[in-house]
């Protein structure tokens, strides 16, 4: 993304009255640290002279933390940047699936980058992707990421989206095979002892079994999040909508930062009133046939199109294994005596 775009970004989301008194900027997709440090010095520069002063900005970057070195830890701190890393475990299951294109896997470097953090003490988190040969490995899983000291851990799973038109957790993983593999990870984030382990999917699944009213689903509501690709086409909904192939991500561009006036201009593009009364149908069935819609929300508009052909769907593997398998074995720890689980309602 140019600095050009990206201040015509910083130009659109500073149009009040749509943003409130925070906003969390995150750069993610691809690898965000092939560009060099000065060009995120710039890109936040020119971001916080647009910066209302009643705004607070968080940054965040999700990397590979191959390229990680005391240059970008410099940067880190001076812009308080939230630092997720993308590791999915141990080598031979990281190395699976993030390979460079010589055919060998980013494991050594990824831990060469995450030693530079830990030298610096600069807090990172970890974002792994379980696929099928994870699942007999949950609780070495939790070991081995609280072994670098994480301030928390989330757990993707090997999604059918977008580009990814393969997942070996669809093909190979019962729902009840899933589900053990929650309950190892969960034991196994009880044993830490005096290193409490932060579980993302575990925080997120009991604050909503907690709070009793309906999941704020984020990728169902206009302009909760905004998609910004490179050449500053402009999104929302699902960010992975972006990574359709072309021509179905065409859907779902609902203008360009170059050419809107004001964001509120993408709510009256055609393409975003298609794709809202889509979204909103679906998540009108969900509410109608699920028994988990209140944890839940109605799912994931990209994952039910991947899966299912249609954004009215409802049910998709990836629900199951993101929201029901989640729900049900939180409950069944959470209703057992003496758990040894603390809930944050803030993540
Ligand atoms: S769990 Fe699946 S079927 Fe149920 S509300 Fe969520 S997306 Fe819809």
């Amino acid at each position: 993304m140019t600095l050009a775009t990206v201040a015509e970004v910083a130009r659109l989301i500073f149009d009040r009255p749509l943003l409130k008194h925070e906003l969390d900027i995150v750069w993610h997709a691809g690898e965000p640290l092939t560009m060099p440090p000065a060009y995120y010095k710039q890109a936040i520069e020119i971001i916080e002279r647009q910066r209302p002063q009643d705004v607070a900005v968080h940054y965040g970057i999700q990397t590979n933390g191959t390229l990680i070195d005391d240059a970008w830890i410099d940067l880190f701190e001076q812009r308080n940047i939230t630092v997720g890393i993308s590791l999915d475990g141990p080598r031979d299951l990281h190395d699976r699936n993030r390979k460079y294109r010589n055919g060998s896997g980013s494991h050594e470097r990824a831990l060469a980058g995450i030693a530079k953090l830990q030298a610096r003490g600069y807090p990172f988190h970890f974002i792994g992707v379980v696929t099928a040969p994870t699942l007999s490995r949950g609780s070495e899983l939790i070991d081995y990421y609280q072994g670098f000291g994480p301030t928390a851990i989330g757990l993707n799973i090997e999604e059918l989206e977008a580009q990814n038109t393969h997942s070996s957790l669809y093909e190979d993983c019962t729902r009840e095979t899933f589900e053990r593999f929650i309950g190892d990870v969960l034991r196994a984030a009880a044993q830490q002892g005096d290193r409490p382990v932060v579980l993302r999917d575990f925080q997120r699944t009991m604050a909503s079994l907690i709070a009793g009213v309906p999941e704020d689903n984020d990728q169902v509501i206009p302009l909760r999040m905004l998609n910004i690709a490179y050449n500053g086409d402009i999104s929302t909904f699902s960010p992975e909508l972006l990574a359709l192939n072309v021509p179905q991500r065409q859907r779902f561009i609902f203008g360009n930062v170059h050419h809107c006036k004001e964001l509120g201009d993408i709510l009256s593009d055609d393409r975003f009133i298609s794709a809202y009364r889509e979204i909103s149908d679906g998540v009108a069935s969900c509410a109608s046939e699920c028994e988990y819609f209140e944890y839940c929300g109605g799912g994931a508009p990209v994952n039910k199109l991947s899966e299912k052909g249609s954004l009215r769907a409802t049910a998709t593997s990836y629900c199951v294994f993101t929201k029901k398998a989640w729900v049900d074995v939180c409950l069944q720890f959470a209703n057992a005596r003496d758990n040894q689980f603390e809930v944050s309602l803030k993540m």
